[in-house]
């Protein structure tokens, strides 16, 4: 992904830049680099997608804190896709953000009105194949999932072509006839005088004919629910908010159109061990009296198995220990986190007999003994409780 810029970059905004100046300085760039204005122009075009993939990711507060955190890496969920390894086609940026431009619902429509006439000319064909719906769900998963990776199976309802009508929509034996409303033209035309409002047919939704007799299993939608099993791998080093994109596996497409695309987006649950933040981890690890006076070694879990941490003599509770690149793997090869160990000094609970003892020995033996803490708590308690004397005269 070498010589990639900045999505921040691209658009030409700051980092902290509001959902509404992203939105600005995409439609900006959008129309300047629009292949309607510069046809044939292979940089425009290439300017126009990246701007396209930059505002996919910035325009969406998920992936946008995604690619804050983890920067081109987090962009793509475990090799199955996205944005930044495929790059997306024309009509994926005009069907994904139809609505920057002005259009209805996910449509063309605002470049068409703009630049007249436009990519889509004359009426969308009823009998082309259609794409399946793109489908998006969350699912929870174990920190140690996220951590280690692991393999899902989801049952996912969606919506498949009609196994009956397959897709058309059209009862058997039943065809498609020209629209009555707009006798086939796909748009009505009101008003009077100087204004002419020209509006796609309601009816056929533009298409120009209608279907005779709707197809009894589907309604006449061409669609019907349909149940999929889908085999989800999650990466090493996901986390959560992480969205992974699964070519293929939404909805059916109608009439020999493809397959939408499923995204899954991860909620990690916390672990009882572990904190995180982004690759970082952080532990506390107790640590006995002995071994913190002595010195010893103590095990720390990591995500690659069980590190061997040296306890030098004298550890005092609290101590932090960092041990390099023993946090969370990046998901796309970059250098994992770090593991912060905190140590934390066990005093021991319910004792014997003998070990009371021992410790009264202790005791005694480390009457005046060098605690550090202790001598400078008492240098500067002796100076607040002065002060108090002299203030309070
Ligand atoms: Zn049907
Ligand atoms: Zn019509």
């Amino acid at each position: 992904m070498a010589g990639k810029r900045d999505y921040y970059e691209v658009l030409g905004v700051a980092k902290n830049a509001s959902a509404d100046e992203i939105k600005k300085a995409y439609r900006k760039l959008a129309l300047q680099y629009h292949p309607d204005r510069n046809p044939g122009n292979k940089e425009a075009e290439e300017k126009f997608k990246e701007a396209a993939e930059a505002y996919g990711v910035l325009s969406d507060p998920q992936r946008r804190q995604q690619y804050d955190q983890f920067g081109f890496e987090g962009m793509n969920g475990g090799g199955v896709g996205g944005f930044g390894s495929g790059g997306m086609s024309m009509d994926d940026i005009f069907s994904m953000f139809g609505d920057v431009f002005g259009g209805r619902g996910g449509g063309f429509g605002g470049f068409e009105d703009l630049f007249g006439g436009g990519r889509r000319r004359g009426r969308p064909d009823p009998n082309a194949p259609e794409r399946g719906s793109d489908m998006e769900m969350e699912l929870d998963i174990d920190f140690d999932e996220a951590i280690f990776g692991s393999k899902r199976t989801i049952d996912l309802d969606c919506p498949d072509a009609c196994p009956a009508c397959h897709g058309s929509g059209a009862a058997e034996g039943s065809k498609r006839v020209t629209c009555p409303t707009c006798h086939g033209q796909g748009a009505i035309v009101g008003g009077s005088g100087f204004f002419q409002i020209r509006q796609t047919c309601p009816k056929c939704n533009g298409s120009g004919s209608v279907i005779e007799k709707p197809c009894r299993t589907c309604g006449g939608s061409g669609r019907v629910r349909g149940r999929h099993k889908v085999e989800l791998r999650i990466p090493r080093g996901v986390g959560d908010g992480t969205r992974l994109r699964l070519g293929g596996k939404g909805g059916g497409g109608l009439r020999g159109g493809e397959p939408g695309d499923l995204y899954v987006v991860l909620r990690v649950k916390d672990s009882d061990t572990f904190e995180r933040d982004g690759l970082d981890l952080f532990v506390d690890v107790p640590v006995s009296l002995a071994t913190a006076a002595l010195g010893g070694s103590v095990e720390v879990p990591t995500p690659d198995g069980v590190a061997t941490l040296k306890i030098p003599a004298g550890t005092p509770n609290g101590r932090v220990m960092r041990l390099k690149g023993k946090g969370v793997p990046s998901l796309r090869g970059g250098s994992p986190g770090d593991l912060t160990v905190r140590i934390s000094v066990e005093v021991p609970q319910r004792i014997s007999g003998d070990q009371r003892r021992a410790l009264e020995t202790f005791a005694a033996a480390f009457k005046d003994a060098n605690y550090p803490l202790k001598q400078d708590f008492d240098a500067r308690v002796k100076t607040f409780l002065s002060h108090k004397k002299k203030l309070e005269g």
